[in-house]
């Protein structure tokens, strides 16, 4: 079976939180619509409805700028293009994807290589990314690449075979086929330039959702902090694990239940192990983090998540990152909040305290 992701519900479930703290306060303006094969929502206090139409479409071009630059799913993006691009020479790319992948680089090397935006071959081979399965192919359709395939595209994997330069602008591979995929990061990327648009218009309170990941700015609509909801890793329902109060921060979650295939009694997800080229298969199942900026929450939500229940916590409490993790234990789950987490949310609301078990219903 395959599942895309689930950001509508995700979407509502976080309505659902920020309505119900107090109910005597003006609707924030709501702006949203579909970009990156999913969707983007943008509330804003204290605007008026007549700002509509001017900010929806700052924000498109924002976000239209991100998808050209950054886009594997079309052919004519930066990313697309030097993907094939020769080895050994400098490809110009604009000083924004310069940032994007340098920061990806630097959490890389921070996460020996958990985080490895030169996946791309393995993406594609394990059936996800652009030529993605799709709903219509059964499971017969679908099962994991041969030993040999993989070994193949293993041989073009790994961050060190990717160069940056930044003045001018641009990206060099070290070996031909090398393939860079920015979607664990992308998302947050233009979280970040969407939320820069809308402060430079002096607005100061808001919320910034796309694809799940989120940027809170000020206060909600009742003047309290925004509420945002960290969902359980559950497939087959929405339930809430905990509710952190948010402002002028970031909070992203990657997870094994996003997107994956079944073959056999096996589950195959789209977060891929760049040192084993398979799909991780340890039991933590989401990791949440919450940074100051939504790139570096999404970069490292995805290299926690590939480094596991031990190394990710171990990791994250190295780096100093607010990380919530959350581990699959027989039928139950097993959260883990690092320091930073506590610190950050001493407030949070946990459905389950960490490290305690809780029994999926
Ligand atoms: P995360 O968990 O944050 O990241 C997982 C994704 O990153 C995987 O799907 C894989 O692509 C990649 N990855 C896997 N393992 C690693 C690793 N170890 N290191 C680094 N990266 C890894 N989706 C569509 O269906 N249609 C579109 O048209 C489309 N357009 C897009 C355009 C842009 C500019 C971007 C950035 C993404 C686009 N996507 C599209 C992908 C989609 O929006 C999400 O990025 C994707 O679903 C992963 O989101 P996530 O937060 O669940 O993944």
């Amino acid at each position: 079976m395959y599942r895309p992701t689930l950001d509508r519900l995700a979407w509502l479930l976080l309505i659902a939180i920020a309505s119900a703290a107090g109910t005597s306060h003006a609707e924030p303006l709501l702006i949203s619509g579909p970009t990156m094969g999913t969707t983007y929502h943008v509330k804003l206090v204290g605007v008026a409805a007549a700002d509509t139409a001017a900010i929806r479409a700052e924000i498109e071009a924002v976000l239209a700028d991100v998808d050209v630059r950054l886009s594997t799913y079309r052919r004519d993006s930066e990313v697309s293009r030097f993907n094939r691009a020769p080895a050994g020479e400098w490809f110009a790319v604009s000083p924004a994807t310069v940032e994007v992948v340098s920061t990806a680089l630097a959490i890389s090397r921070q996460t020996g290589g958990a985080l490895d935006v030169t996946v791309g071959p393995l993406v594609r081979l394990w059936h996800f990314g652009p030529n993605a399965i799709t709903e219509s192919k059964t499971t017969a359709d679908i099962a994991p690449p041969d030993e040999a395939a993989l070994q193949a595209a293993c041989k073009l994997i790994g961050y060190e075979k990717l160069e940056v330069r930044t003045d001018p602008p641009a990206l060099r591979k070290r070996v031909d086929g090398l393939e860079i995929d920015l979607s664990a990061v992308g998302e947050g990327d233009a979280i970040d330039r969407v939320t820069a648009a809308i402060t430079k218009r002096g607005i100061q309170d808001y919320l910034v959702e796309l694809g799940g990941e989120v940027c809170a700015g000020g206060s909600g609509p009742n003047g309290s902090p925004w509420r945002v909801a960290v969902e359980r890793p559950l497939v087959e329902r929405h339930e809430i694990e905990t509710a952190v109060p948010l402002s002028n921060a970031a909070l992203a979650t990657s997870g094994d239940y996003h997107r994956y295939f079944e073959h056999g009694s096996h589950r195959y997800s789209h977060v891929i192990d760049p040192s084993t080229g398979r799909p991780v298969s340890h039991t933590l199942a989401s990791v949440t983090v919450a940074a100051d900026d939504a790139l570096t929450a999404d970069a490292w939500d995805t290299a926690l998540l590939v480094l596991g229940p031990k190394r990710g916590y171990d990791s994250a409490v190295e780096h100093g990152i607010a990380a919530l993790l959350i581990s699959r234990a027989g039928d139950a789950f097993v959260t883990q909040e690092t320091p930073a987490w506590k610190n950050r949310f001493p407030t949070a609301a946990s459905s389950s305290p960490a490290g305690r078990r809780i029994r999926s219903p």
